[in-house]
């Protein structure tokens, strides 16, 4: 592994954390928390950062928390698209990458959580300390 096979992949090595994630996670709330992440560190500058990490961040929070609209996950998709390759830095492109790559392979646990407002993964399945804190 390494950051031309990656990158060959069509994905990026980034800092080189690798996450591995079994059944018991939701792949709803573990994007929520990514994205929480890349909306609290965006430094402002520019828009497609500033205001498409809240939108997606804010979109994929009403997924999860059974709030979801038919059609959010298209939407993630376009604002992901409106952000890739129109940022200073690449926090924007890292921010956008996996809210594309989460929908693509796991787009039937986005729809499950909008079609019957709830968690695909059994309560007594999901993991412990999943909870985000919004300052
Ligand atoms: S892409 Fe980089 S420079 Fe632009 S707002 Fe986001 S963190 Fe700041």
């Amino acid at each position: 592994m390494d950051y031309d096979c990656i990158a060959k992949a069509g994905s990026m090595l980034g800092s080189g954390a690798v996450i591995v994630m079994d059944e018991s996670t939701c792949m709803v709330k573990a994007l929520e928390r990514l994205s929480y992440f890349y909306h609290e560190e965006s430094c402002g500058q520019c828009t497609p950062c500033r205001e498409g990490t809240g939108w997606l961040y804010r979109v994929i929070h009403r997924i999860e928390n059974g709030q979801g609209r038919q059609e959010d996950i298209d939407l993630l998709d376009s604002v992901s698209d409106n952000i890739m390759g129109r940022t200073i830095c690449a926090l924007g492109d890292a921010a956008a990458m996996p809210v594309k790559s989460f929908i693509k392979h796991f787009r039937s646990e986005f729809q499950y959580h909008v079609d019957n407002k709830h968690c695909l993964v059994p309560v007594e399945l999901q993991r412990e300390g999943s909870k985000i804190y919004v300052g």
